[in-house]
């Protein structure tokens, strides 16, 4: 029987889910077919390899420098998995938040995250517009304190199907108020801000999971009955995945080769 792989069921599912809701709720009207949708496809490809390998090689590294988080780590799985998650999506936000910010105050990791703030549309395929170089860090910086604080592989496991859930949902071009659940979970109204060209709030809604957590820290944005009305940054390239690729390195070559 034909075996369909992984990253075309995960694909597919995303399809499914996604397409009919950006048709009915649709904040802007865009189609599959925008701008840049060949890109995001090609990110969406290898970053699925490059998530898995990424993955793979953090696992080896919290394996080999664990031991002397034994503590915490026995006092982790003792709790209920609800806990385990629980605690787990707010310490893998939190640091995601401080890398967030790094993406966007330190000028050369600002190249890397440019990438992601280079599409003019913002749905559900956009997610995945993210360079590798990017990609790698912030999955450091969320799962090594997972891996050394010692939560059970079901722990684990749920929160990397909700945090991938909640990446995809966040970016979604789907207008759909949510009045309560928006302070506690972050919806496409807080993520889209974070998007917003017009204004400039690239400094604003740096957490993508609790919105708290901006709260907390003075970079909370959400306007009353108000939504972006343009997205992006200007890169002084095209749109193409390889372009995107080499793009961070070209000031650094240009140094080099002067
Ligand atoms: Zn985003
Ligand atoms: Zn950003």
């Amino acid at each position: 029987m034909l075996q369909i792989p992984d990253v075309v069921k995960g694909l597919l599912i995303l399809i499914c889910v996604f397409v009919p809701l950006e048709k009915i709720f649709a904040i802007h009207k865009y189609n599959l077919w925008r701008e840049g949708w060949i890109t995001d496809l090609c990110y969406y490809l290898s970053g699925y390899f490059i998530g898995r390998g990424t993955a793979q090689l953090l696992t080896k590294f919290a394996f080999l420098s664990q031991d002397s988080m034994l503590v915490l780590s026995t006092f982790m799985t003792q709790q209920s998995i609800g806990l385990q998650v629980f605690i787990s999506i707010l310490i893998a936000d939190l640091s995601f938040y401080f890398a967030h910010r790094l993406l966007h105050t330190v000028p050369w990791l600002w190249r890397f995250h440019a990438i992601h703030h280079s599409s003019t549309h913002i749905d559900w395929l956009a997610t995945v517009r993210v360079h590798p170089v990017e990609q790698f860090f912030t999955k450091t910086c969320q799962m090594i304190p997972l891996y050394w604080l010692g939560f059970s592989t079901e722990a684990l496991a749920i929160y990397a199907i909700f945090s991938s859930a909640i990446a995809f949902f966040i970016h979604a071009n789907i207008r759909i108020s949510f009045p309560i659940l928006k302070w506690i979970i972050a919806t496409p109204e807080f993520h889209h801000w974070h998007h917003d060209q017009v204004s400039n709030l690239g400094t604003k809604n740096f957490a993508v999971q609790l919105p708290i957590i901006d709260y907390i820290f003075g970079t909370y944005y959400m306007p009353k009955d108000e939504l972006p009305t343009e997205y992006g940054t200007k890169l002084e390239t095209s749109t193409n995945y390889l372009n995107y690729l080499v793009y961070p390195f070209e000031d650094v070559a240009k140094n080099i080769f002067k």
